[in-house]
C-alpha cells in the first residue's frame, strides 16, 4: 500500500539509528488502568506500536505498560479490557507485557540515592503548606523548613515512612532542585507519599507510593525505552523527566518526547468524564455503543482500521487541534463499503401484500452479496405474497420528485419484479396498516414494459421468511460540538434521543449473523450484530454502525 508516513517523532528516530546514538527502539504504550482505552489513546498506540512494527528488521519493539503504581483507583477489569482493546486495534506486544508495580523497590532504592546525595528531603509540611509555599509564575517558592535536614535523618524518616511509621499526609519525600526556578515542576517536587492502601498487585506490601512524575522516568529507564513519547501536556515536565535520569542510577536512558493529543467533536474523551457517563448511568456501560471507547466502537461496529487510518491520516504533530468526528465516519463508511456484505432488512415495517401472487408459495431471487465484488458470492431470497417494506417507501398522496409506491404507481422490489399499487388500508388515525399490489410478470431482471413508467428500486423482506429483530438505532451522545465548553458542564448537553430501539425484520441470512458481523443493510446504512446480546438466527440485535451518506435508487 502507500509508503508509510513520517513525522517528527519518527524523523528523531530514523536519525538515532543512523548516527548510532541507538541500535534499535524501543518504545512503550503506558496505560494507567483506571478505565477504558478510549479514540484518543488509538493515537498513541498506533504510534508506539507502528514505530515499532517499521523497525523491525533491527529489533524494535514496543511495551505494553500497565502504569499501576497508584493504589487507589485501579482495576484488573481495567487490565483485562485494555489488552483487549490493543489487540483489536491489531496490536501485539508479543512478550513485552509489564506492570510498572514491579519495580517498586527500584524506586525506592533511586530514591535513598537520592537522599544520599543530598537531592532529596522528607519534608513535614502539611500539603496546604507545600502548595502555598511553591509561589507562582510572578512568585518564587520559598523553601521548606526541613529542606536542609541531614542524609543521616532523612535516610532514617524515610525509612519510618516505609515501615508505616507516618500516617497519610504526615510527611513526604521532595526532590531538592530548586524552588525558585521559573518553572513551578521543578520548585522540589513531592516524588513519594504515604498511602496506606492495598494494591491490586503488591498488596498491602507498601504503605508509601511515588508519584507519577518520579516513577515514569524510571519506569521507562528500567525497561530500557529509547523514546518514551507522551502527550503535550507533559512538556513542562520533561526537566523533571530528564533531572530524574540523570540523578538517579538508571541502567538507561530514554528521551521524552510529546505530541498532540487527539479529540473529537462532538464528543468528550477523558476517563474520568467517560466513568462519570457510566456511573451516573447516561449510557450501559463502558462498551456501550455511544462511547468513544475503543470498546464501544467495537460493540458499534466500527472497524479497527478505519481508526488506524484516522490516526495515520491525522498524523503526529505538535500542535493541539479537534478532529472532525465526521473524518472517522468517512473512514468508516470508506471502509464498509468495501468489505460489508449487502443483507435486507425493514426497520419501519409496513405490510405490502402482492394480490396476484399465490399464498403459500414462494420464489426464490438470487442476490448478490456485493455490486462490486463477485468474490462475497451470492445467496438465495424468498419472495412471497406478503412482505415488509419500509412505511416511507408509500405515499397516499406523493410529493414531487417522489418516485416510489402511491396509488397506480410502479416500483421495482429489489433484484425481483416490478409492482403497481392497487390499494392501502388505514386505521382510525390516519396510519397506513397495508399496501397492496400487482406484479408485473417477466420483469424479473427485465427493463420496465412500454408504457410502465418505474424509477425506484425498494427492498423488502418476505413475512413468511423473515426474521423479527431488535434494531439499535444510535445518534451522537451530545448535542453540542465541543461539550466541555457547554456552561452547564457536559453532562448538561447529553442528547437524549442518541438511542432508539425499533423491531425490525431481517431476510434469514443477516438473521445468522455471527456475533460482530457487521453487514450493509440496503438502503439504510451499516448494522452489526451485537456482540453481546445477538442470538444468531432466534434472536438477532443489530446496532446501527453508520447511516449511509447516500442511498442508491432513491
Ligand atoms: P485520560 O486523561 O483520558 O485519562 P491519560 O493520558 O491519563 O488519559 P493514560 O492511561 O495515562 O491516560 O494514557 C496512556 C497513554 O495514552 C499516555 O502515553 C497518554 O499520553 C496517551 N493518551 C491518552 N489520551 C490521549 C489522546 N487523547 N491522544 C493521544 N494520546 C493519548
Ligand atoms: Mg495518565
Ligand atoms: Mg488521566
Amino acid at each position: 500500500s502507500d509508503s508509510p508516513k513520517t513525522d517528527f517523532i519518527r524523523e528523531i528516530i530514523a536519525a538515532d539509528l543512523a548516527s548510532g546514538k541507538h541500535e534499535t527502539t524501543i518504545t512503550r504504550f503506558p496505560p494507567e488502568p483506571n478505565g477504558y482505552l478510549h479514540l484518543g489513546h488509538a493515537r498513541a498506540i498506533c504510534l508506539n506500536f507502528g514505530i515499532a512494527q517499521e523497525n523491525a528488521a533491527v529489533g524494535a519493539r514496543c511495551h505494553l505498560r500497565f502504569d499501576d503504581t497508584n493504589p487507589e483507583k485501579e482495576e484488573v477489569e481495567y487490565v483485562e479490557s485494555i489488552k483487549a482493546d490493543v489487540k483489536w486495534l491489531g496490536f501485539d506486544w508479543g512478550d513485552n507485557l509489564f506492570y510498572a508495580s514491579d519495580y517498586f523497590e527500584f524506586y525506592y532504592d533511586c530514591a535513598v540515592h537520592l537522599i544520599k546525595n543530598g537531592l532529596a528531603y522528607v519534608d513535614e509540611q502539611t500539603a496546604e503548606q507545600i502548595k502555598e509555599t511553591r509561589g507562582n509564575l510572578t512568585v518564587p517558592g520559598t523553601p521548606s523548613p526541613w529542606r536542609d535536614r541531614s542524609v543521616e535523618e532523612n535516610l532514617e524518616l524515610f525509612a519510618k515512612m516505609r515501615a508505616g511509621g507516618f500516617e497519610e499526609g504526615a510527611a513526604v519525600l521532595r526532590a531538592k532542585i530548586d524552588m525558585a526556578s521559573p518553572n513551578i515542576v521543578l520548585r522540589d517536587p513531592v516524588i513519594y507519599r504515604v498511602l496506606k492502601a492495598e494494591h491490586h498487585n503488591t498488596g498491602d506490601a507498601w504503605c508509601l507510593y511515588p508519584m507519577y512524575d518520579f516513577a515514569h522516568p524510571l519506569e521507562d529507564a528500567h525497561e530500557h525505552i529509547t523514546h518514551s513519547l507522551c502527550t503535550l501536556e507533559f512538556e513542562i515536565h520533561r526537566p523533571f523527566y530528564d533531572w530524574v535520569i540523570e540523578n538517579c542510577p538508571v541502567p538507561a536512558k530514554p528521551r521524552q518526547i510529546e505530541f498532540s493529543r487527539l479529540n473529537f467533536t462532538y464528543t468528550v474523551m477523558s476517563k474520568r468524564k467517560l466513568l462519570t457517563l457510566v456511573k451516573e448511568g447516561h449510557v450501559a456501560g463502558w462498551d456501550d455503543p455511544r462511547m468513544p471507547t475503543l470498546s464501544g466502537a467495537r460493540r458499534r461496529g466500527i472497524p479497527a482500521i478505519a481508526i488506524r487510518k484516522l490516526c495515520e491520516k491525522t498524523g503526529i504533530t505538535k500542535f493541539q487541534g479537534i478532529t472532525d468526528i465526521a473524518q472517522l465516519e468517512f473512514e468508516i463508511r470508506d471502509h464498509l463499503n468495501a468489505a460489508a456484505p449487502r443483507r435486507m432488512g425493514v426497520i419501519d415495517p409496513l405490510k405490502l401484500i402482492i394480490e396476484n401472487f399465490p399464498a403459500g408459495q414462494s420464489e426464490d431471487i438470487e442476490l448478490d452479496n456485493h455490486p462490486k465484488d463477485p468474490a462475497m458470492g451470492s445467496r438465495q431470497v424468498a419472495l412471497s405474497r406478503e412482505l415488509w417494506i419500509e412505511a416511507d417507501d408509500f405515499m397516499e398522496v406523493p410529493e414531487k420528485k417522489y418516485f416510489r409506491l402511491g396509488p397506480g404507481r410502479h416500483v421495482r422490489l429489489r433484484g425481483g419484479y416490478i409492482v403497481k399499487c392497487t390499494g392501502f388500508e388505514k386505521d382510525a388515525s390516519g396510519k397506513i396498516t397495508e399496501v397492496r399490489c400487482e406484479y408485473l410478470p417477466g420483469t424479473r431482471g427485465a427493463d420496465a414494459p412500454e408504457g410502465v413508467e418505474c424509477r425506484a428500486a425498494i427492498h423488502w423482506v418476505s413475512a413468511e421468511h423473515g426474521v423479527e429483530a431488535e434494531v439499535r438505532l444510535y445518534d451522537r451522545l451530545f448535542t453540542a460540538e465541543d461539550p466541555d465548553a457547554a456552561e452547564g458542564g457536559f453532562v448538561s448537553v447529553i442528547n437524549p434521543d442518541s438511542l432508539k430501539t425499533i423491531r425490525a425484520y431481517v431476510e434469514p441470512a443477516a438473521a445468522n449473523a455471527a456475533p460482530e458481523e457487521v453487514y450493509q443493510f440496503e438502503r439504510l446504512g451499516y448494522f452489526v450484530a451485537d456482540r453481546h446480546d445477538h442470538q444468531p438466527g432466534t434472536k438477532p440485535v443489530f446496532n446501527r454502525t453508520i447511516g449511509l451518506r447516500d442511498s442508491w435508487a432513491k
